[in-house]
């Protein structure tokens, strides 16, 4: 169902929330478009003007791992700046409430987490690209340690100290999904009572599957996405507006 107007939309979905014990809501890059961070897939967004280097090509290569260094410095701006957005303080409000057990997300900017949201309590499906891990040992190390070392060495990047390579600790393509994080994602979506997808195209697998997941477990599904989705006909609620002006009266009350 898609209300006639932003007005009707935000009576509509503040009417399920009022109902609902256990509401998960599921975020995409979309949440995080009015802090500054571009999303993939919108006209203009990551997707459109680099193709994202799979994990294969990033183990292989030395000058993928520069290159791909090279791209996650350049957006070291718009990700040390972003501060939550709209979508983000409402969600932190209704955790807060006990309403929210927790925050399921594909986005890798930590903006939840600053948001309020106690780390244990984001479920990140994706990783988190404001640190990075090595992909042998684990040991954590910052983006600026790592930028220093990229610039010092002529523009390569480092290795650990163990010989494994330093990765943002995000997921890409084609590297496992974290399991951890696969297995209470799942046990979050089919135990909500209200399922709540917030600004993702709903493309990428496995995540995507998770609305369904939550559906077919008898929760009520809405989207909030301003682009249609390939869920929006099996949705209770369907809100086609901006996020934040969405989720804004939630904000605090
Ligand atoms: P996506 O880019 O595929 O989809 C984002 C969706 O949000 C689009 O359908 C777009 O129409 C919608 N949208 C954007 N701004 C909006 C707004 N203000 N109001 C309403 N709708 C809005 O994003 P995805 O589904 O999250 O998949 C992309 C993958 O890329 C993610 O899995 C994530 O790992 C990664 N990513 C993360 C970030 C981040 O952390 N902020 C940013 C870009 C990409
Ligand atoms: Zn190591």
């Amino acid at each position: 169902m898609t209300p006639p107007d932003l007005t009707t939309a935000i009576s509509d979905l503040r009417r399920l929330i009022k109902n609902a014990d256990r509401i998960l809501p599921f975020t995409g890059a979309g949440i995080s478009t009015e802090c500054g961070i571009p999303d993939f897939r919108s006209p203009g967004g990551l997707w459109t003007k680099n193709r994202p280097i799979p994990f294969d090509d990033f183990m292989a290569s030395r000058a993928m791992r520069d290159e791909s260094w090279r791209r996650r410095f350049a957006l070291e701006e718009s990700f040390a700046k972003a501060e939550p957005g709209r979508g983000h303080r409402a969600l932190a409000t209704l955790y807060h409430a006990g309403k929210v057990p927790a925050v399921v997300t594909q986005n890798i900017d930590n903006l939840h987490q600053i948001s309020g949201i106690a780390p244990q309590d984001v479920v990140e499906l994706h990783g988190n690209t404001t640190y990075a891990t090595c992909l042998d040992c684990a040991r954590r190390y910052d983006v600026s340690w790592v930028k220093e070392q990229f610039d010092a060495a002529s523009q390569h990047a480092p290795d650990c100290a163990c010989g494994g390579y330093i990765k943002t600790a995000t997921v890409s393509f084609g590297q496992a999904m974290p399991a951890t994080a696969m297995q209470r994602a799942e046990e979050l979506a089919k135990s909500c009572d209200l399922f709540l997808a917030v600004g993702s195209s709903l493309v990428v697998w496995p995540a995507a599957g998770f609305p369904l997941m939550a559906k077919r477990n008898g929760a009520v599904l809405v989207i909030v996405n301003r682009e249609p989705t390939e869920f929006d006909e099996l949705a209770d609620l369907v809100v086609r507006h901006d996020i934040g002006d969405v989720l804004a009266p939630f904000i605090g009350n």
